[in-house]
């Protein structure tokens, strides 16, 4: 059964920010795909602001060479979003994987990001398009890099009383793009895997690689030192067996040994091996 609690539904994002500001006890409600099954078990708030029709909040745009995602776009919409499909393949690919088609029309990107769950779909995806949040309260807007927002396992330093109102990333022209997912079915199962790439390569070489990866440590994670290696690196068996064992080693690093990686690490290393040699 859900706590009691009074609902308020936001026309404008100003009148979202004055009730998170005066409120007592208030909670963000875009999609509630996360929120619901929280307050199902226990969390409660005297008020749950519903944000999910604020026209500010949704809707895609271009400028100054990068773009700007409303908060409360859903997964449904952003997989089908011409701009995202065209500079951003990796997160339009993984918002079209997430949950079910019940869950990406409620589901929302604000929502994912502030949930910050080690297995979030549009996590990794964000982090190679170098995603940066726009947090507005009352009082004062600040922006802040996805990878700065998300502290620990659902947990962000976003404060109560601040909205995500935009996610900004980066376009990727020219580089080979995807998101690769492993779950236990193809719906309605949340990742045991993902893996967002962006390679740009010429002449046998990589020129660059961008690779974040979700579900394998408390935080999903770009492996910096990989990345670095492939850089510039001559496209052959030794480079990618190498980029490999160092994302491998990455990983044990920062989580130490857990009983999931006798099946996680040899089929992450399946993945890579695929993704690089593409
Ligand atoms: C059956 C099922 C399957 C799922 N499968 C997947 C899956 O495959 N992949 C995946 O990544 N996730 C999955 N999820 C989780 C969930 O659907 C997603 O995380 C979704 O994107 C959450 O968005 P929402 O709009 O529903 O968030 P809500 O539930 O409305 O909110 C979640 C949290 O975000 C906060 N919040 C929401 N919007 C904002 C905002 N604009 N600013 C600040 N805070 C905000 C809320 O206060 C709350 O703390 C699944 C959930 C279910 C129930």
């Amino acid at each position: 059964m859900l706590p009691k609690f009074v609902s308020v539904i936001a026309k404008t994002k100003d009148e979202a920010l004055s009730w998170l500001s005066s409120l007592e006890n208030p909670k963000i409600m875009a999609g509630g795909t996360d929120l619901m099954v929280k307050m199902r078990v226990g969390k409660a708030y005297s008020h749950v602001i519903d944000v999910a029709g604020i026209p500010e909040l949704l809707g895609v745009s271009e400028s100054d060479g990068g773009i700007s995602i409303g908060a409360a776009m859903t997964h449904a919409r952003l997989s089908a979003e011409g701009s995202v499909v065209r500079n951003a393949r990796s997160l339009s690919l993984a918002c079209g994987l997430v949950g079910s088609p019940q869950i990406r029309n409620m589901g929302t990107i604000g929502g994912n990001l502030a949930n910050a769950s080690p297995a979030a779909d549009s996590i990794p995806p964000l982090l190679i398009h170098d995603a940066v949040l726009t947090l507005e309260s009352k009082e004062a807007h600040r922006k802040v890099p996805l990878q700065e927002a998300i502290v620990a396992p659902y947990a962000t330093s976003i404060d109560g009383k601040e909205l995500i109102a935009s996610i900004e990333i980066s376009p990727l022209r020219g580089y080979r793009e995807g998101y690769r997912r492993v779950a236990k079915r193809a719906a309605w199962a949340i990742s045991r895997l993902g893996v967002a790439f962006a390679i740009r390569e010429e002449n046998g070489r990589f020129l660059d690689a961008k690779l974040a990866i979700g579900s394998c440590t408390p935080m999903p994670f770009r492996p910096k030192k990989v990345e670095d290696l492939l850089k510039g690196a001559v496209k052959n068996e030794a480079t990618i067996s190498e980029a490999i064992r160092m994302a491998l080693e990455e990983i044990k690093l920062i989580s130490g040994i857990r009983p999931s990686y006798a099946y996680k690490l040899p089929v992450l290393k399946g993945i890579l091996e695929e993704v690089l040699r593409g």
